[in-house]
């Protein structure tokens, strides 16, 4: 099949009124909102590297649209479009037929169209997506705005992907396979988090980030950690690197004060959320079980090991 019939058959859709040019041209054209600034973020998935080989076509579509608008979620902006950078070793319709129908399935409930890409014969399968959202201009919630004595608060379960890794299979592969963007949370959180993050490398790693970012410590409460039952159980040390050296979750990490915490709480937003912990001046990050010091030997996804 020529690139073009693929395009169309698999790719293209309908132009929305939000876009004012979209597929078929050299370049997209769309007009951000008066007031807005544009928020953009890319992210790759290799076959083999960043989901095993076994994962449906469906899934791959789903997750790289989901790690995109993860970042976007994490920054608090309103997500609009995305481009994607297709790399296949062959054309295969049900494969095609699949990864499609899942990057539109993640798509649809956030209203994010497919404005653009590119297509390319290569060894191995990779996929790159590019998201563009929308951020009220200086709202854009960055990793360096952490305060001595915030809170710190994660969203959902972490360490269920991880988990699911190492038992293929198992119910919480569906978290693995079909993470959940945040973007509803991360919108409510513009002028409330003084700092966020997405959980991709391991909650240990992304939260030192904000940790360096914004200067600051902070202290781990692991009773208070957000686990499934199927973690629950395990011993202490094995759930813990689950949770907080496995990664992608894609779950939020933020901060905030006590106020805005309150805040957040009237918002009742629909995705539940956690306080794990406090920031202090004291720089690095502090363990604590059953108000014990605990020392564990922690590390995150390494993109280059
Ligand atoms: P060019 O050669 O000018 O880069 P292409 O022939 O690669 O253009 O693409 C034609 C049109 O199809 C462009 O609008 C491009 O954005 C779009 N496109 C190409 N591949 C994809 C894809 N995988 N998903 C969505 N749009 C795509
Ligand atoms: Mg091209």
């Amino acid at each position: 099949m020529a690139e073009f019939s693929l395009i169309d058959r698999y790719f293209k859709t309908a132009a929305s009124a939000q876009v004012d040019l979209g597929i078929g041209d050299d370049s997209a054209i769309v007009s951000p909102p008066v007031g807005e600034q544009l928020v953009i973020c890319t992210d790759t998935l290799v076959a083999g590297r960043h989901f095993p080989l076994s994962t449906s076509a469906h899934a791959i579509g789903w997750k790289s649209v989901a790690v995109n608008l993860s970042d976007l979620a994490a920054m608090g902006a309103t997500p609009h479009s995305i481009l994607l950078a297709l790399s296949l070793p062959q054309v295969d319709d049900a494969w095609l037929e699949g990864f499609s129908q899942g990057l539109f399935d993640c798509c649809a409930p956030y209203n994010v169209q497919l404005i653009g890409g590119d297509t390319t014969q290569s060894p191995h399968l990779t996929i790159s997506v590019t998201a563009l959202g929308w951020i009220p201009t200086a709202q854009g919630i960055t990793r360096s705005g952490a305060q001595v004595g915030d809170y710190v608060v994660v969203s959902g379960q972490i360490g269920d992907a991880a988990f699911a890794l190492q038992h293929l299979g198992h119910p919480l592969q569906q978290r693995l396979d079909y993470p959940t963007p945040r973007c509803e949370l991360g919108q409510s959180l513009r002028g409330l988090a003084s700092s966020m993050i997405d959980i991709s490398d391991g909650l240990a790693q992304d939260l030192g980030h904000i940790l360096k970012a914004s200067g600051v410590g902070a202290t781990l409460s692991l009773d208070q950690l957000p686990l499934d039952p199927a973690l629950q159980v395990l011993a202490p040390e094995q759930r813990w690197q689950y949770a907080l050296a496995g990664g992608d979750d894609y779950e939020l990490c933020f901060t905030l004060s006590k106020d805005n915490y309150q805040r957040l709480c009237q918002l009742n937003p629909t995705t539940p959320f956690t306080i794990i912990g406090s920031i202090q001046a004291e720089f690095g990050l502090r363990l604590e079980y059953q108000g014990q010091p605990q020392s564990l030997p922690l590390s995150g996804y390494q993109h280059f090991a």
